[in-house]
């Protein structure tokens, strides 16, 4: 009861890069929903951003859009510098946003590389360190990486998108243990297959196939993510961690 009295007055402030579409909406949706003031992070669909924005202002949430390439420095910095000159702080950034390629390896261009490694790992490079200086200074935080279930195993066709997830991996465990004794948690999650526009290239007859290789036989929705998140915020005594939410797909 005491307990969420506290959760009602401190409010949490959390970013959420990549928060205009699949699984970074639905994160913004629970997140606002729970009573957090939420910036939501767009880059290209700005009306996707703003509908987000608008069906949650209607209900009375506290949601904020911010427009920013998080694959470039500076643009990263001013978003995170947006949201602590606005609000005062940064309790928990969840560095959702990523793009994906299939190619064959000997295809993949150094241009492809760059980009892949720059939108999916370099992001969550600048957003974490541009707020890990706030987090420290307030001797709390959190920071929720999206990586992968091909960061943890590898998929074929897509070396330079699992390189940079397996690289968020990484990131995640060092800076679990460098920030841990400024009370700044830091965790991933690794989702399987979940239905989003970032699968549309599939057809049905993929996704069957697909299933079939899935213990629980069903792709996941953006809420399977979504909850893991707010249940992550609401601990404190989980980092370092990957949690793979999959079906069973990966174990
Ligand atoms: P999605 O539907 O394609 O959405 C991607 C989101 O990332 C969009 O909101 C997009 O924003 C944003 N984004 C991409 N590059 C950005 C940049 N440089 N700056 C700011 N925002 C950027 O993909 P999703 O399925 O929701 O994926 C979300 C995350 O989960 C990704 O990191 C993805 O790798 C990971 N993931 C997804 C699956 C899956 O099966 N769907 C599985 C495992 C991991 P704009 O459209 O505004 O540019």
């Amino acid at each position: 009861m005491e307990e969420n009295l506290e959760k009602n007055i401190v409010n949490k402030i959390i970013v959420v890069t990549g928060g205009s579409r699949g699984i970074g909406a639905q994160i913004v949706k629970e997140l606002a929903s729970c009573g957090y003031t939420v910036v939501l992070n767009y880059n290209n669909s700005e009306n996707s951003a703003k509908s987000v924005e608008n069906e949650l202002k209607k209900m009375g949430y506290a949601v904020d859009i911010f427009k920013a390439d998080v694959s470039v420095s500076k643009e990263a910095e001013n978003l995170i510098n947006y949201t602590i000159n606005k609000y005062g702080k940064i309790d928990v950034l969840i560095n959702n946003a990523g793009i994906s390629q299939t190619k064959l390896f000997t295809d993949i261009t150094d241009e492809d590389w760059h980009r892949m490694l720059d939108n999916n790992l370099s992001s969550a490079f600048y957003c974490s360190r541009e707020s890990s200086k706030n987090m420290i200074h307030n001797k709390e935080g959190l920071i929720i990486n999206i990586s992968s279930i091909w960061g943890e195993t590898g998929a074929s066709m897509e070396v330079h998108y699992s390189a940079s997830k397996a690289g968020m991996i990484g990131l995640t465990k060092a800076l679990a243990k460098e920030l841990g004794p400024s009370g700044v948690r830091v965790n991933a999650i690794a989702p399987g297959i979940i239905n989003t526009d970032m699968n549309k290239e599939y057809s049905n007859k993929d996704i069957e196939n697909i299933k079939q290789e899935i213990p629980l036989e069903k792709i996941g929705k953006p809420e399977n993510i979504s909850k893991c998140i707010n249940w992550l915020i609401e601990d404190n005594y989980t980092t370092g961690e990957v949690i793979s939410i999959n079906g069973g797909w990966y174990m």
